[in-house]
C-alpha cells in the first residue's frame, strides 16, 4: 500500500465524496472537477486512490464505472464486501452497508467482484406511493 500524498487536487476529488453517500460514476466526477483538472488527472487519481484504499470502483449494468468511498470500515476487506445498488428509475447508485460473503475459491486469488443489486430507491418508492 503506498502513501497517499495529500495533494490539492485529491483534496478536491475527495471533497465531492463527502458531499453525499452515494457513489459517483467516473463521467460526473469528469464533468464536475472539468474546472479544476483534466479527464487524464481525474483518472490518474482515482487509480491511485483505488490502490490506496480509499475508493473502490464497481461497474453498474450499463458497465459504467462507479467510484465509492470507503465506508466508516476502511479495512481493507470488509469495505470491499458489501452491496451496491443501483436504482431503475432515478438512476442513482449507492454503496450499502451490507456485506456479502465471499467464500474463499480454491485455488484463486480474488481481487475484485461485482454484485449489484437493482431496483427502486428509498426516494423513488416514496414518491410513488404519493402519486398512488
Ligand atoms: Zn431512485
Ligand atoms: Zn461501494
Amino acid at each position: 500500500m503506498g502513501i497517499i500524498r495529500k495533494t490539492k487536487s485529491t483534496a478536491v476529488l475527495l471533497a465531492e465524496f463527502e458531499k453525499s453517500s452515494d457513489a459517483i460514476s467516473a463521467t460526473d466526477l469528469i464533468r464536475r472537477l472539468h474546472s479544476k483538472m483534466n479527464k487524464t488527472t481525474v483518472y490518474r487519481l482515482l487509480d491511485k486512490l483505488e490502490d490506496d484504499d480509499v475508493v473502490h470502483s464497481f461497474l453498474d449494468s450499463r458497465g459504467q464505472k462507479w467510484y465509492g468511498k470507503g465506508k466508516k470500515c476502511s479495512h481493507k476487506e470488509n469495505f470491499k464486501r458489501h452491496l451496491h445498488f443501483e436504482c431503475l428509475s432515478c438512476g442513482k447508485v449507492e454503496c450499502l452497508d451490507l456485506d456479502v460473503d465471499i467464500p474463499e475459491i480454491p485455488r484463486r486469488e480474488v481481487k475484485t467482484f461485482q454484485i449489484l443489486v437493482q431496483g427502486r430507491c428509498e426516494t423513488c418508492l416514496i414518491e410513488s406511493e404519493v402519486t398512488v
